[in-house]
């Protein structure tokens, strides 16, 4: 089953992961293309070991810088979001791993799925974004949409090998973030350094940020609903602090079936990138004896609003997921520059879904045009709360 892989993403947390695993298991996959936005160092360095085809600098500000440092390998240097895009889809690929972060994945996803190469997907803003869309898509051009996301790797597993008129439920778990236990009126206060500490999870700013404000579940939500075909209302989220149980589901019989593991990002793109195979690995595996329990608890909506925000965007459907994703992406920005404080991020989620005008048109430009209105809104928006 060897792989060509084209890493979208590379120089990032699930990148890098990526490449660690090609490095562990070379008769197994081989990389043919690598891109990254600003990162030309560790690009380069990638490139120097793995060899691949092809490399991609996003920002095109770099491209020289990279054309040379990689000269006389043989690999050819791009630049630019459309070459990103161009190469996702290019020949002599397999498997594209999607790692880039935020909509400007959403591009380079679709033209690996319309060209009907496999993705594993861990850019979850694209079927936020574009779910509809994307799946269709997939559809038609049979492609395999593989999750990353450690929730909906674990849903696959449970879902494996049972009929779809059974599943009654999905369960979704959440660490709770660094903030589970923290007082609302704490909240206003905390710091980008407090919410970038997450206490199970290793990862980019952005996704860190989205745990700490329990966004990322809700886009879960959202990326659940379009992967597995669920309802949102047959979708429950669950606090789970030990992040043990990486998500579960309930059958129409009364069972749940769960998938644990240490959380380690490590398993679930193994297992995306093996998929339907397992193989042997020296990952850590859970010590539910040391562990002792597992605890869980019901999410509050009050005070991390953006949960109950993406539901409610989900929900509205059309071009709304879009918009509170433009939304969130400026407001988190804002918040790590101390622009605005963390409650001020579902502020001006809620503010640009207020001011969305609804289209239903599953199309790339339709979200291309939201995308873009929703940030100048979240931005006008910001300004405004940073001068009070
Ligand atoms: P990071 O911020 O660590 O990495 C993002 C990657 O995308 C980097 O390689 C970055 O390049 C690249 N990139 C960003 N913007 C652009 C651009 N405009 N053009 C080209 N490349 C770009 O993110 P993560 O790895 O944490 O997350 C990636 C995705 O995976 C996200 O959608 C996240 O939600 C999802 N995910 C992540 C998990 C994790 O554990 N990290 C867990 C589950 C899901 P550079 O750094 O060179 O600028």
């Amino acid at each position: 089953m060897h792989k060509r892989l084209a890493i979208i993403g590379s120089t990032g947390s699930i990148g890098t992961q990526a490449l660690g695993i090609v490095a562990r298991y070379p008769d197994l996959f081989t990389v043919s293309v690598l891109t990254a936005g600003s990162n030309a160092e560790l690009l380069m360095a990638q490139a120097r070991l793995c060899r691949p085809a092809k490399v991609v600098i996003g920002n095109e500000a770099f491209y020289q810088v990279v054309k040379d440092g990689l000269s006389g390998l043989g690999i050819e240097v791009m630049a630019g979001q459309k070459a990103v895009e161009d190469v996702a889809s290019s020949d002599g690929i397999d498997t594209v791993v999607a790692a880039m972060v935020g909509f400007a994945g959403l591009r380079p996803t679709t033209a690996a799925v319309m060209a009907g190469r496999e993705v594993a997907l861990a850019n979850k803003e694209t079927l936020v974004v574009a779910g509809e869309m994307i799946t269709r898509a997939a559809a038609m051009t049979g492609t395999r949409l593989l999750p990353v996301d450690s929730e909906h790797s674990a849903i696959m597993q449970c879902l494996n090998g049972e009929p779809g008129s059974s599943v009654e439920r999905i369960i979704l778990t959440a660490s709770g973030g660094p903030f589970r236990d923290t007082p609302a009126e704490r909240l206003a206060k905390v710091t980008p350094l407090e919410a970038l500490r997450h206490p199970n999870w290793t990862m980019g700013s952005k996704i860190t940020i989205d745990s700490a404000t329990l966004m990322n579940k809700g886009l879960e939500v959202i990326e659940a609903h379009w992967l597995f075909g669920t309802p949102a209302d047959k979708i429950d989220v669950l606090i789970h602090p030990q992040s043990i149980i990486h998500s579960m589901v309930q059958f129409t019989d009364g069972s749940v079936k769960a998938q644990l593991g240490v959380p380690d990002m490590r398993l679930p793109i193994i297992y995306a990138l093996t998929y339907p195979e397992r193989v042997v690995t020296d990952l850590p595996r859970p010590d539910l004896a040391d562990l002792g329990a597992l605890t869980f608890g019901e999410p509050d909506t009050l005070r991390f609003r953006c949960l109950a925000l993406a539901r409610m965007a989900l929900k509205a459907g059309g071009n709304m997921p879009c918009a509170l994703n433009a939304a969130n992406e400026a407001a988190v920005a804002a918040f790590l520059r101390e622009k605005i404080g963390f409650n001020d991020i579902a502020g001006t989620v809620e503010h640009v879904l207020g001011k969305t005008e609804f289209n239903g048109e599953a199309l790339l430009d339709v979200y291309a045009v939201t995308d873009q209105r929703s940030r100048e809104i979240a931005n006008e928006y910001i300004n405004k709360v940073q001068k009070k």
